[in-house]
């Protein structure tokens, strides 16, 4: 891997993961069993954190986000994910709208919707899956047809976060299906103004499950002209620039869902006078606990460090990228499924925590671009880097 600069942490991020921990103890922490067993929308945690002024951390703060560096985004995420996978969900979902809104909008475009993001008034969504085009998004079916001064979208995505919730989603699409990627440009779908958008069921999940997932119909929805987000044609670039930040996103619910598992496990191990007894079997807990606790460190710094590329490389790093989302992600699995697996059979209980990890953590190996996807990517980096 690429050696990361030093970069300091900013002097803002003490006090943003400070005021972060403070609305996860008030708010979100407190609202997470009931948020996965009744599978209901964490409004009300994603409100608080956007209320706490933490809804925008890597807008700018001219457009009412923070400013905050990636590492500090990602550290911010992986302590919510700790707390609740479906707020992380909603709370990264919101940013993955809003950066593509401020890489390629026009002014007019970021005041329309990056502040009211960042406030939580208006919350936001992504839409590039199809039913036939998820790894292979180049091959999108949906299309904008310019009429005048519309566009007129026809098609069908599927598994969009927040969809059913989303005031603004932004859409891809193509304008010319035989231009391949070169076809696909990017959209700003006001929900409240377009008519013909048929909004699906929310999904039943493995895990969060308070975090809506739902098909979008696009059947004759005729947008704006000026709804385009950049050129025709330049969709596709700035989906890769997307992913980037989408990638970090997963990566660090990965952290998050294995620091969750831990620490409901050391809980239920302390109540039960686990940690400090020198019995054999209570030793084996203890090494597991300390083998684990140094996987996630591991894990979190290797997080840090490509977070820091990202920020300091004026390209972003795909491989890097690639990496920590396929390695943290898989680290949260294995963290919490071995935590079930110490817990014995009250591993499988749902008051204790390290069950609602496991299945929250699950689909962050799949989503974002699945993780043999990710492979594929850094083996292409490792041929591209290798000389004959
Ligand atoms: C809960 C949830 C939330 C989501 N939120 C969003 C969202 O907000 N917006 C959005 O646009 N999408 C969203 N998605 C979609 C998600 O990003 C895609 O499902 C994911 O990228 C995988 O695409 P796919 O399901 O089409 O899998 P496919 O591409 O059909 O892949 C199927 C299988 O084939 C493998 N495969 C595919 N291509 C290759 C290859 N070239 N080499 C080797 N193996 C390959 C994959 O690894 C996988 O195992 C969400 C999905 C879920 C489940």
């Amino acid at each position: 891997m690429t050696p990361a600069p030093e970069i300091p942490p900013p002097a803002d991020h003490t006090a943003v993961i400070q005021l972060l921990d403070r609305v996860i103890a008030q708010t979100v922490a407190p609202a997470a069993v009931t948020v996965d067993r009744e599978s209901t929308f964490p409004a009300a945690s994603v409100q608080a954190l956007a209320e706490a002024g933490l809804g925008g951390l890597l807008m700018p703060p001219s457009l009412g986000g923070r400013g905050t560096s990636t590492a500090t985004y990602a550290e911010a995420l992986s302590r919510i994910a700790a707390a609740c996978g479906s707020t992380s969900t909603v709370y990264m979902t919101q940013m993955h709208c809003a950066h593509p809104i401020h890489l390629q909008g026009r002014p007019d475009q970021h005041e329309a919707w990056i502040p009211a993001i960042c406030r939580g008034t208006a919350i936001g969504a992504i839409a590039l899956t199809e039913p036939e085009a998820g790894s292979d998004v180049a091959s999108m079916r949906t299309t904008a047809r310019r009429e005048g001064d519309s566009y007129v979208i026809n098609g069908e995505k599927t598994f969009i976060s927040n969809g059913d919730v989303a005031d603004v989603i932004v859409l891809f699409a193509t304008v010319d299906p035989s231009l391949g990627k070169d076809g696909i440009t990017a959209f700003l779908v006001d929900t409240a103004r377009t008519e013909g958008l048929e909004v699906g069921r929310p999904m039943k999940k493995l895990g969060q499950k308070g975090a809506s997932t739902v098909t979008l119909g696009f059947q004759e929805c005729r947008i704006p002209a000026d709804a385009r987000l950049g050129a025709e044609g330049e969709g596709y670039p700035l989906l890769l620039r997307s992913v980037t930040k989408s990638r970090i996103s997963a990566a660090a619910q990965g952290i998050g869902f294995a620091q969750g598992a831990f620490d409901a496990t050391v809980h239920y191990c302390a109540e039960r006078d686990l940690l400090s007894s020198r019995t054999r079997s209570a030793q084996d807990i203890q090494f597991e606990l300390a083998r684990l606790r140094a996987e996630i460190a591991a894990g979190r710094s290797m997080l840090k460090e490509v977070c820091d590329l990202v920020d300091a490389s004026g390209e972003d790093p795909t491989a890097e990228v690639s990496m920590v989302k396929m390695h943290c992600t898989t680290l949260g699995v294995r963290v919490a499924s071995a935590c079930v697996e110490l817990l014995g059979d009250d591993g499988d209980r749902d008051d204790i925590g390290a069950e609602r990890r496991l299945r929250d953590g699950k689909i962050t190996e799949i989503y974002d671009g699945t993780n043999q996807v990710q492979s594929m990517l850094v083996a292409r980096d490792i041929r591209l880097s290798v000389t004959p």
